[in-house]
């Protein structure tokens, strides 16, 4: 198979495939020969470990994945797609495509049943319309996996990498930081993507920990009230907190007094350890 990545191969395949992009499906295939392989190098993908794709497209960050690792498992929703990979994977027998929404997969039996015990990576590059809900259903499967490298909106990676506690700080900030180190590694341009989209992109590497940093007494509560705080992110604490989890003023006024927290702080302004002393309280009070 020629070079996937260049633009004219990319062309050829998707006409004798009468492919169309779908807009709704986030459909923006990287041209830029460059991109896939750090990609690919940068996400954990090696010899003895295996690795799953999520929107494989026509396969050129595939292919550099399979290079690497033991075994790919890609994950891609438009069945349109699946003729086009058959022939732009045809010399790799390591890659499993299953015809799914990546977010109904159960990913945690699939590493069991496809992996053999490997170690496991993730790499996508993800189409932007489940950004957020992708990343989070990752991360909160609890996968044994040791990392998560995708491309998302530079935004979105800004977003997510930001220091809580900082400007840029938002709910996908604090959740993403229960489950994970996050690092950015490097920018892609939107002339790198097939149609070019209006934003530039980003990689980020979120490295999964084995133990959250905080401790709290229940998880459910400390994302709610994290979700609270940032809905009204303008206001004040206790009344983003008030208004979200339907309190008294009173009563998280008294909350966040136990929890050392200033009552007039806001969101952005509180660390990850600030949300679980606020839980912690909130806990043992109701
Ligand atoms: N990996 C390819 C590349 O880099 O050129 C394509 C990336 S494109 C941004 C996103 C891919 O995700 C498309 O192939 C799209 O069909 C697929 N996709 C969209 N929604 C999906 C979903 N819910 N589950 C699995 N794949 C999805």
């Amino acid at each position: 198979m020629e070079k996937l990545s260049n633009i004219n191969n990319i062309k050829n395949i998707l006409s004798r495939h009468g492919f169309t992009f779908s807009k709704a499906l986030g459909q923006n295939f990287l041209i830029n020969p460059s991109v896939c392989p750090r990609m690919a190098e940068l996400s954990g993908a090696r010899a003895g470990v295996g690795v799953i794709e999520i929107g494989p497209g026509i396969g050129v960050l595939t292919c550099e994945l399979a290079r690497l690792a033991d075994k790919v498992v890609s994950v891609e929703l438009d069945s349109r797609l699946l003729p086009v990979l058959e022939e732009t994977l045809s010399e790799f027998d390591n890659v499993k495509i299953i015809n799914e929404d990546a977010l109904k997969v159960d990913f945690n039996k699939l590493i069991e049943d496809e992996f053999d015990g490997r170690s496991v990576c993730i790499c996508a590059n993800l189409p932007y319309y489940i950004t957020s809900p992708v990343i989070m259903y990752l991360l909160e499967s609890k996968l044994n996996a040791e990392a998560i490298t995708v491309m998302v909106q530079k935004e979105a990676a800004q977003r997510i990498c930001a220091l809580p506690g900082s400007r840029q700080s938002s709910a996908l900030t604090l959740a993403v930081n229960y489950y994970a180190k996050a690092k950015l590694l490097f920018g892609v341009s939107a002339g790198s993507f097939m149609p070019a989209p209006k934003v530039d992109s980003a990689v980020i590497r979120l490295d999964i920990l084995k133990t959250p940093p905080v401790s709290v007494k229940s998880e459910e509560l400390l994302f709610r009230v994290i979700r609270s705080a940032f809905a009204q992110r303008r206001k004040t604490i206790s009344n983003s907190l008030s208004s979200g989890l339907k309190l008294e003023k009173a009563a998280v006024i008294s909350a966040l007094n136990d929890a050392l927290i200033s009552v007039s702080a806001r969101a952005e302004q509180l660390t990850l350890g600030d949300f679980a002393k606020i839980t912690n309280v909130l806990y043992d009070k109701f």
